[in-house]
């Protein structure tokens, strides 16, 4: 192991997720979350080689869930002291910051300049760069954020069809997410290929919870599915993606739903939930599939026709593809939604490798198409070694 690693920090509002990283090779030494923070039932999971611990934390806010972290890391003999920098995702770096960034007071204005276009996660992001930052204020902290890697996008593909003062005025375009799990998978598919990443052209499918779609030539983003907001774009989990942009308008004026009411149900009632009407979980929603739940079917159906459009769409700013490349829960696992993709993209030249299909879950990298036309790669994504090579750079 190496003498020095990186606390990977990923703070939500209520939960914070962290990482003890050997930024060489990606080993996590410890990794566990806090949840329901700032409530009676705060508890913290921490899981190493040695097996895993829950241990109550009622009423703890960011900053004691922080300082408990530490109490478990110090019991590890001289783990604490190899802690040589902090890395922080933060969700939305709107157009100040293109890539990572190392974190001083100057950095935390700038921080909260962006705030508005992510009001549910950059305020709990910079709870916890704070409480962080207290805990160790004598380590570099690094802030990595999930729309940097999207910046390379045009004008013509980040600029929306609205009044150009909204987004002169109000930075109102499309920003994406994901990046950095793109960054990391566009790197991977190079490796997997044996080609350099310079020279490839590949559309990539982010299929967790949320989901998007990204084209990257030559490891730079291009355009991808997701918006001003990680909703724009493919069917979610339980968010909608894109849909007409009126619907909010006619449910207002004619259902009387407040704009709370719609944000509910574009959020967090719709996608494969809100279709099936039975969970947001694909695993779920396949077995019930199984099972003739006609409307799992619908929901599964749905979401894979949306999702090879979206593809198809993805190639025009490649202009050719190199390489389709499946990453996220689903993208890892869902040999049903690979195989239905593949199948509805034959006419690009995409062929699957069934066996390779089945094969490749559950962590296996690979390539599941046949030698013959453009490379489909399932590549395990790996976010927190993103962030913790980030944030190893600035290691004295
Ligand atoms: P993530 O947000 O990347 O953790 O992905 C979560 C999604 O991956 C959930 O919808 C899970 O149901 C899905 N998932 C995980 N394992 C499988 C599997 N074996 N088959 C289908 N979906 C899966």
């Amino acid at each position: 192991m190496s003498e020095s690693l990186v606390l990977v920090l990923n703070c939500g509002s209520s939960s914070l997720k962290f990482a003890i990283i050997d930024h060489t090779c990606g080993a996590e030494v410890l990794h566990g979350q806090a949840e329901r923070l700032e409530s009676a039932e705060a508890s913290l999971t921490v899981k190493s080689a040695d097996g895993k611990t829950n241990i109550p934390i009622a009423n703890a806010n960011h900053s004691r869930a922080i300082s408990e972290i530490v109490k478990v890391v110090q019991r590890v003999d001289g783990l604490v002291e190899k802690i040589k920098a902090v890395g922080h995702r933060v969700v939305h770096g709107g157009e100040l910051f293109h890539k990572s960034m190392l974190i001083n007071d100057a950095t935390i204005t700038q921080l909260r300049e962006c705030e508005h276009l992510a009001p549910l996660h950059n305020p709990a992001n910079i709870l916890g760069i704070e409480a962080a930052r207290e805990v160790f204020p004598d380590l570099p902290h690094t802030a990595v954020f999930d729309t940097a890697f999207h910046q390379t996008m045009p004008s013509k593909a980040c600029i929306y069809p609205l009044p150009y003062d909204l987004y002169k005025d109000h930075g109102i375009r499309r920003y994406g997410f994901h990046g950095t799990s793109y960054r990391y998978v566009s790197q991977q598919a190079a490796v997997e290929l044996g080609r350099d990443e310079s020279e490839l052209a590949t559309v990539i499918a982010h299929l967790g919870n949320g989901a998007s779609v990204a084209a990257v030539d030559g490891g730079k983003s291009q355009d991808t599915s997701m918006g001003m907001t990680p909703n724009e774009g493919v069917v979610h989990g339980t968010r909608c993606g894109s849909i007409d942009p009126s619907i909010p308008e006619y449910l207002v004026q004619n259902l009387n739903m407040s704009m709370d009411e719609v944000s509910d149900i574009l959020w967090k009632k719709s996608g494969l939930l809100g279709i099936s009407g039975l969970s947001n979980d694909c695993r779920s929603i396949e077995e019930a599939a199984a099972g003739d739940h006609e409307l799992s079917q619908l929901a599964l159906e749905i979401y894979s026709y949306r999702l090879a459009k979206e593809i198809a769409s993805l190639v025009v700013p490649l202009g050719r593809l190199d390489a389709l490349v499946f990453t996220g829960g689903i993208g890892e696992n869902s040999t049903l939604i690979r195989g239905e993709v593949i199948r509805q993209l034959g006419f690009l030249g995409l062929e699957l490798d069934a066996a390779a299909n089945e094969r490749c879950i559950r962590g296996q990298q690979g390539r599941i198409s046949t030698e013959s036309g453009p490379a489909v790669l399932v590549i395990p994504t790996n976010e927190e070694l993103m962030i913790a090579q980030d944030a190893a750079a600035f290691i004295a």
